[in-house]
């Protein structure tokens, strides 16, 4: 299987005037096509700097990434990258919001605008397309932020704590949704996320990375054994679910 994404020791150092901070050190790990991979970490120890990186928002001071064998710097493919909050912007409909990059990459085919109405009736949003984000709730806006980044067809997909805003009912039914949403894609996923629970019923892989300057401590790959439909509620009644989160506790905290 090709590697869809590759990072080869990965260093990272914020540079201020009155002092460095070192961000990562030395991280490598590579992810599959299609694969789901999760980051787990303690607090500021540079999970988002990473994404930063993979975004292309802040440099690669050193080590190299490369995204489907190619140097990430020549690569082509589009890497989509969803936050925390959804950032829609209020005073913009639904429509418009799910087609906000495709204006912003001055899109002219219609074809792409076509894409947005079809991932919105899919996901459920048809009835909302000339609705305003406040008319939605928390959940139906992350679903809209994921649609506005799935119309730009990115290879591959950074979440950085997407459903961390949302109440733990929510959360639950907005991982499942947009969980299945990634798979029915087909998309290459990188999910950051301080929920250990939401780590193991979401990836394929989990990542821990060590305190800062954020190391690859272990990386566990997950399987559950599900009896019915699998959803992140079903996770949590697997019979490998509380090992996993026993094995993920103690990487964490040792
Ligand atoms: P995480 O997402 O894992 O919580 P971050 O990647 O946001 O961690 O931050 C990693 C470390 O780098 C933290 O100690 C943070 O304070 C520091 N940091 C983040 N952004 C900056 C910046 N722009 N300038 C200096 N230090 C930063
Ligand atoms: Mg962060």
């Amino acid at each position: 299987m090709p590697s869809a994404l590759s990072l080869n020791h990965i260093t990272y150092t914020y540079h201020s005037i009155s002092k460095e901070t070192k961000a990562l050190s030395d991280i490598s790990f590579e992810i599959e096509q299609g694969e789901f991979v999760a980051i787990v970490g303690p607090s500021g120890c540079g999970k988002s700097t990473l994404l930063h990186i993979l975004a292309g928002l802040l440099p690669l001071q050193s080590g190299s990434i490369k995204i489907n064998e190619t140097p990430f710097e020549k690569s082509p493919e589009y890497i989509g990258y969803m936050l925390q909050t959804d950032q829609l912007l209020p005073w913009k409909t639904i429509y418009e919001n799910a087609t906000l990059g495709l204006h912003i990459q001055k899109e002219k085919h219609p074809e792409a605008f076509q894409r947005a109405d079809y991932l919105l009736s899919l996901y459920g949003l048809e009835d909302f397309r000339n609705a305003y984000p406040k008319q939605l709730s928390g959940g139906m806006r992350q679903r809209v932020a994921l649609i506005r980044t799935l119309v730009l067809s990115p290879k591959i997909l950074l979440l950085d704590e997407p459903f961390s805003a949302l109440d733990y009912q929510t959360r639950l039914q907005v991982s499942n949704d947009i969980g299945q949403i990634i798979r029915k894609e087909h998309k290459t996923a990188l999910l950051v996320t301080h929920d250990l629970s939401e780590a193991i019923s979401m990836a394929h892989r989990v990542i821990v990375l060590s305190k800062r300057p954020g190391t690859v401590k272990t990386i566990v790959p997950i399987q559950l054994t599900y009896t019915g439909e699998s959803s992140p509620a079903a996770a949590r009644k697997t019979a490998e679910f509380k090992d996993y989160f026993d094995i993920l506790w103690r990487a964490l905290n040792d």
